[in-house]
């Protein structure tokens, strides 16, 4: 497997592989930028089809994070780790220590937090090896709160944008249920949105039928619901040369990372017509409350920068439309400039 010529590969700084075979510990560490800081992102706990597949996504990841820290203000590099491990059935107290002693080797460069398959208590375990780790018990707690409310602000100044209305009334296509999904259903249904639900696991439907009146629909026709907005809230690539001409929703704005398959799909759907809120824009909430230990942000300041992502939201569009380009083309315009102001001169 090629790693340097990888299509996914962006110039990482550093792709660490760890192993304990005595814990079953399989997992990609990856640095990609440190210019504006140390490399905060969440571990995936994820039983991937092949190891290509791990790398590959630790790869856009982490990629994601840089931007995503970079747009958001924060003086933070973007690095994403990945487990590969099923985290209903393989992981263990001793497979998240191991994965703590491998991001304690590497000195702080990389601080993990939460992702999809880990929780509050995992990240408690790796805080027993490590103090390079966000979100643990007592701490700042579960990010997934904040990113569904940075989500909400952003899908609500995307359907302002363009449809000239508020959410109420407005039809809402959400797919995936877990800890992001279900809170965003919660502001959602609070705003009077009609909400079509849909995820893999039965219960969790149930659950937000039963809590919001919401109507259940299948998980693989999420995408080509007849709704005003798409919310993609479940894992990547949704959004893709298949799914996009099938789209009938006007917008496109969800918590999930990595949403556009290849990067020109941002072009498909600016050419349909549908705008296509940049992931890593509108999901930053998470960040930024994990954020708060390593960078000393005041609670205060960290919700005043969640409230702002609408505002950066509104400047992307409004870069794209000046500029001819799609808004995830716009977003990541800018989130370049402000990394590259950071970077150290040719000599370094
Ligand atoms: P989660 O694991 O709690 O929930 C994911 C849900 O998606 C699960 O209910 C799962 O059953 C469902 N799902 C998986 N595959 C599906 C499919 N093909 N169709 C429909 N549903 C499917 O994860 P989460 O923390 O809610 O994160 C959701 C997304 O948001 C992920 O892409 C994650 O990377 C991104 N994100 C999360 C945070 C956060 O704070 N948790 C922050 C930024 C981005």
């Amino acid at each position: 497997m090629d790693i340097f010529t990888h299509p996914d590969f962006d110039g990482h700084e550093q792709v660490v592989f760890s192993q304990n075979g005595r814990h079953g510990l399989k997992s990609i560490i990856a640095i990609h930028d440190t210019a504006l800081g140390p490399a905060l992102g969440g571990c995936r706990i994820w039983k991937y089809r092949t190891e290509a597949d791990a790398l590959s996504d630790v790869l856009r990841l982490s990629r994601g994070m840089s931007y995503k820290a970079a747009l958001t203000g924060l003086a933070l590099g973007g690095g994403k780790s990945v487990i590969l491990a099923d985290s209903r059935t393989e992981k263990t107290p001793g497979m998240m220590r191991a994965m703590g002693r491998a991001v304690e080797r590497l000195g702080g460069r990389y601080i993990i937090a939460e992702d999809v398959g880990a929780e509050v208590a995992d990240m408690d375990e790796i805080a027993r090896e490590t103090r390079h780790v966000s979100g643990v018990s007592g701490g700042v707690g579960d990010p997934s709160p904040w990113t569904a409310r940075g989500v909400f602000l952003a899908l609500r100044a995307a359907v302002r944008h363009r449809l000239g209305r508020d959410l109420d009334g407005v039809r809402v296509a959400v797919t995936g249920l877990g800890h992001v999904g279900s809170n965003l259903c919660r502001m959602l249904a609070g705003a009077g949105v009609r909400l079509l639900v849909s995820d893999i696991r039965e219960d969790a439907v149930a659950g937000i039928v039963e809590a919001h009146g919401a109507t259940a629909i299948a998980a693989e026709e999420a995408h080509s619901a007849a709704a005003d907005v798409f919310a993609p809230c479940a894992l990547g690539a949704g959004l893709n040369r298949t799914t996009i001409p099938q789209i009938k929703a006007a917008i496109v704005c969800g918590a999930a990372n990595n949403q556009l398959a290849v990067a020109g799909d941002d072009a498909r759907l600016a050419a349909r017509g549908i705008l296509y809120a940049p992931d890593y824009l509108v999901n930053a909430g998470g960040l930024i409350s994990v954020a708060r230990p390593s960078t000393g942000l005041s609670e205060a300041d960290a919700r005043a920068k969640l409230e702002h992502i609408p505002e950066t939201l509104l400047h992307v569009f409004e870069l794209a439309e000046r500029s001819g380009i799609a808004p995830g083309a716009a977003a990541d315009r800018l989130a370049m400039t402000r990394l590259n102001a950071a970077r150290p001169g040719p000599d370094a």
